[in-house]
């Protein structure tokens, strides 16, 4: 059985079981270490190897679903380590993973299993105990839990059945509630079972007084022993019994590592260099962050969206043919858009799947399409900061400056266009969803010139950047301010105030967002080679 553990806004939207062989491209984030690790004990699930474990029988496991570059799995993120890692205790029932959907090779959606909709982890814990509690272990030759509590004809022989020889002692706990925890918080000790007793009289047929008899330690000859337990809490009960077992000279409870504080630099000494160059320059465009953005785009956010029709369709029409009218891919780039617009336009609705086929086979016909497969205006100072999210922000700011050049489509058509995507293909829903609220508060749908946008989307991401400023998520060394900083642009500003010269925010814009603008960082060769993933 297979717990999801399904947030709400983290989507996973994943089609097949099994990695398709001949992509084109493969993601290059190899180098980038997972959110978790096994320390955490969180286990990181890829592609076909996480679907052999989810399907190995009577053992639980609660997977948590995410994007590494949503703001809010980040948030989450030490909350589900400090969980995983209190849960070690139950090793042997439950298995704890994470699964990127960030990343290609997690396209395939779990049907199985049932959706946790809380961030809280004593909801998620209650649920996950209940769970457990329904799971059958009959299956393969893993561990035997039993929660149903013992019936009052039951002998001693039925009391110990589902157990297997090693385990020499039962205990006994009453009420029900406390009992489910405590099967479960007494895994460490592999010679204690634990059998529910629902009602406190039938400690008698152990010969104990019933009277306000919670807990008692059964061996298979039948001796009892009663254990007073040092609170009302299945923890309590636990460390009742672990004192009891330690003065009779059983083994003390096993202790697991506590999970290192997360190491927040970056792996590639390289990268640190390139954030390091970003941060003393001036510069906010660059090209291999545009490339970043439409490849993960193209290969990985729409492909996991399974099915693409109506509206959701028209949406990726508008999209792929503003990228081609504002290229930035260079010629083989626009030969391959081209080829998409030219296919959106023959069919009236798409898989992700079939979507992903089609601008795989227009990539193999032509010359590589995105060279360096590196972040670097948006390379983040942590291995999961920045990012994705960061180059489609760059990119839509640049296509509103660069829609108001050609003045070919209407105004608000680059920003119609971003509301497509994150309504449809953002991974992130909870920034989409403020995102959309917003683009309705600011209405969207009444900017009537080219300028009117640019200037629209800058507000927004502005008020996006407030919001944002000190959260958990923010990047140490990009911390949320209002763009321009005055620093970089004093003439955006009003000589008195803080209050931005809209004017002089247009021509900023204009500048930095335009082509001319445009930095190639030059990667060294042997970087080149190292981080390129094409075959
Ligand atoms: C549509 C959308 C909505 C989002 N909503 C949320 C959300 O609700 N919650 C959440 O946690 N995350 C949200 N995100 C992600 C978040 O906004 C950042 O992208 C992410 O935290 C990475 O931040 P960053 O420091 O790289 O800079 P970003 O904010 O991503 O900025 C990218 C680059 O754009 C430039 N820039 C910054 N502000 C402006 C501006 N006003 N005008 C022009 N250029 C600017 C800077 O050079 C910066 O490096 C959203 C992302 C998108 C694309």
């Amino acid at each position: 059985m297979v717990w999801h553990f399904g947030l709400p806004y983290y989507t996973c939207i994943i089609l097949t079981l099994f990695m398709q062989e001949g992509h084109l491209m493969q993601r290059c984030d190899e180098d980038v270490k997972p959110l978790y690790s096994e320390v955490d004990n969180v286990l990181v699930g890829l592609g076909d190897s996480l679907e052999r474990s989810l399907a190995e029988p009577a053992m639980g496991k609660l997977v948590q679903f995410m994007n590494t570059y949503c703001g809010n799995c980040r948030r989450f993120a030490p909350t589900f380590k400090k969980m995983a890692v209190d849960l070690q205790k139950w090793n042997r029932a439950l298995r704890i993973y994470a699964v990127d959907c960030a990343l290609w090779e997690n396209r395939s959606r779990h049907e199985t299993g049932t959706d946790i909709e809380t961030q809280n982890p004593t909801e998620i814990v209650e649920q996950l105990i209940e769970n457990l509690s329904e799971n059958d272990y009959s299956g393969g030759s893993g561990i035997k839990l039993n929660f149903d509590p013992i019936e009052p004809d039951d002998e001693l022989q039925e009391v110990y059945a589902q157990f297997d020889n090693k385990v020499s002692y039962i205990l006994l706990v009453h009420p029900v509630e406390i009992g489910m925890e405590t099967i479960l918080n007494m895994l460490p000790y592999p010679d204690v079972g634990v059998r529910i007793i629902k009602d406190a009289e039938m400690f008698a047929n152990f010969g104990l007084k019933p009277c306000k008899q919670k807990l008692a330690l059964l061996n298979r000859s039948g001796r009892v022993q009663p254990i007073r337990p040092k609170g009302e809490s299945s923890s309590a009960y636990v460390n009742s019994v672990a004192a009891f077992l330690e003065r009779n000279g059983h083994p003390s409870m096993p202790t697991w590592p506590i999970a290192p504080a997360p190491e927040n630099n970056l792996s590639d000494e390289y990268d640190a260099i390139i954030v390091d160059y970003v941060l003393h320059s001036r510069k906010v465009l660059f090209q291999d962050d545009l490339e970043q953005a439409i490849q993960q785009l193209l290969h990985v956010e729409i492909p996991k969206t399974p099915f693409i029709s109506g509206y959701k369709f028209k949406a990726l029409r508008h999209i792929i043919r503003l990228l081609r009218r504002f290229n930035v891919l260079g010629r083989d780039g626009r030969r391959m858009l081209n080829s998409l617009v030219k296919h959106l336009f023959e069919v009236d609705e798409i898989t992700g799947e079939e979507f992903r086929d089609v601008v795989d086979d227009l990539q193999t016909r032509l010359d590589p399409i995105f060279t360096d497969e590196q972040y670097v205006g948006c390379l983040g100072s942590t291995p999961h900061t920045r990012r994705y999210s960061c180059s489609l922000w760059t990119l839509f700011h640049y296509l509103t400056v660069l829609a108001a050049q050609a003045k070919t489509y209407p105004p608000s058509s680059v920003t119609i266009g971003l509301y497509g995507l994150a309504k449809y293909f953002y991974g992130c829903q909870d920034g989409a969803k403020h995102f959309m609220k917003l683009a309705k508060r600011r209405m969207i749908a009444q900017v009537t010139s080219h300028d009117e946008e640019i200037l629209w989307l800058w507000e927004i991401h502005n008020e996006v950047n407030e919001k944002l400023a000190g959260d958990a998520s923010e990047d140490p060394r990009f911390p949320k301010v209002q763009f321009p900083e005055r620093k970089h642009c004093p003439e955006c500003y009003s000589e008195d105030s803080d209050e931005f010269d809209r004017d002089e925010v247009l021509k900023y814009m204009k500048r930095v967002y335009d082509l001319e603008y445009l930095s190639i960082y030059d990667l060294p060769d042997h970087h080149k080679k190292a981080k390129k993933c094409t075959q």
